[in-house]
């Protein structure tokens, strides 16, 4: 890929290869990993990600919507691919044509897809249960009753998943998680009671994988530890594996000189020098979404060596006190490691006060993405 400019997201593929081989030796030999790459795949990439894990062990590819599964399969992708949130029953058509399986949990949505779909294709359904999460999913047994009598109406709905995800599975009081579980299993039940018995059934997420191998059922769902981040911090110390982050952001210093003490820097002039001062310019800034939030708080990497933010961050560029007049184009390390140095995303979220899946999804288009 092309580009011309001085700053750019490096993802390290072999760590996303080795996160989920690491599952898959962690998990029972019959359980499957779909590996979920919703949002271009956490800010990483979504097909590069997708072709990485699929060559690594997972066997499924999970999306959140409908036109992210269609730029895998635009991009050669083969794999079944699961969307896990709500799509428009009129969209069934294009989902059935590119053999994209879709999340249900209406009766309502299937009436309506049946009334609008012409074709005599098969749709690939995974039913979504809401034991606990409150987003989307049924709840009550008359819901079961109603999506069962809908599926037997109509044969070209084929029930191939059920599924739910949970809202607590990182913590390290495992109630709420047990409940959930508890609630699927039976659910799960009532569903075979009413004889649909579905290929795939899957419940966990990553920290649910990490922690509960034994409570997977057929499939698991694997999003931030695939891309080497912990679930929660309450994780980081009792993970199973050694995770290894896949996300850097890099730029390099475009403009150099030193400011007289009294002399200010940026927006504000919130920033007055007390002394001689060499000043860094990098091409980054909030339009690429490294927020103004940072400023006072991250620091970067140039040479091993971190160096502060100084001045508000502007919207294309912002500017690092550095402690010589290093020479244009050397690299700087906002998230990754230089020298002995290391800024993780966990540290980024820290100052946002946000959680780390935030992070990479933050870094937006503006900034390419360099594959190793
Ligand atoms: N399953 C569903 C339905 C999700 O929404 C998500 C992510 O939010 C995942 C699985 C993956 O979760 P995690 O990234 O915590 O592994």
């Amino acid at each position: 890929m092309e580009f011309y400019r001085e700053t750019w997201v490096e993802v390290n593929l072999n760590a996303i290869g080795l996160n989920t081989k690491q599952l898959k030796a962690h998990i029972p030999d019959e359980t499957q990993i779909m590996a979920i790459v919703k949002a271009d795949a956490y800010g990483h990439g979504a097909y590069p990600v997708a072709f990485e894990a699929l060559s690594s062990g997972a066997t499924w590819l999970g999306v959140a919507l409908l036109d992210e599964a269609l730029s895998l399969r635009q991009k050669g992708i083969k794999a079944p691919i699961l969307v896990l949130g709500w799509t428009r029953p009129a969209d069934i058509a294009i989902a059935a044509e590119h053999n994209i399986s879709l999340t249900v949990f209406q009766a309502e949505w299937i009436k309506q897809a049946r009334e609008q779909y012409q074709s005599q294709m098969p749709v690939f359904l995974h039913i979504k249960c809401d034991t606990g999460m409150g987003r989307i999913g049924i709840r009550e047994t008359e819901e079961m009753d109603a999506l069962a009598d809908a599926f037997r109406a109509d044969p070209r709905f084929i029930v191939e998943g059920i599924f739910t995800h949970f809202a607590t599975a990182d913590e390290n009081d495992p109630t709420y998680f047990n409940k959930q579980y508890q609630r699927f299993t039976t659910m799960l039940t009532q569903l075979m009671d009413r004889g649909i018995n579905p290929n795939l059934v899957h419940c966990a997420n990553s920290a649910a994988a990490l922690k509960h191998p034994d409570k997977l059922f057929n499939m698991v769902r694997y999003g931030i530890a695939m891309y080497g981040l912990s679930p929660s911090e309450q994780m980081k110390s009792d993970l199973p594996f050694q995770l290894q982050q896949a996300f850097s952001l890099k730029t390099s210093l475009v403009h150099v000189k030193q400011i007289e003490a009294g002399e200010s820097v940026s927006y504000g002039a919130t920033f007055t020098a007390t002394e001689p001062t060499w000043i860094g310019t990098l091409p980054i800034g909030y339009a690429d979404g490294w927020l103004r939030r940072l400023a006072g708080h991250a620091t970067v990497l140039v040479k091993g060596k971190r160096f502060p933010i100084v001045g508000r961050i502007c919207m294309d560029q912002m500017m690092i006190q550095l402690d010589a007049p290093y020479p244009l184009g050397e690299e700087v390390t906002l998230i990754g490691s230089s020298g002995n140095e290391y800024v993780s995303i966990d540290e980024i979220s820290g100052y946002l006060g946000t959680i780390n899946y935030e992070v990479p999804c933050m870094i937006n288009h503006r900034v390419p993405r360099l594959y190793f």
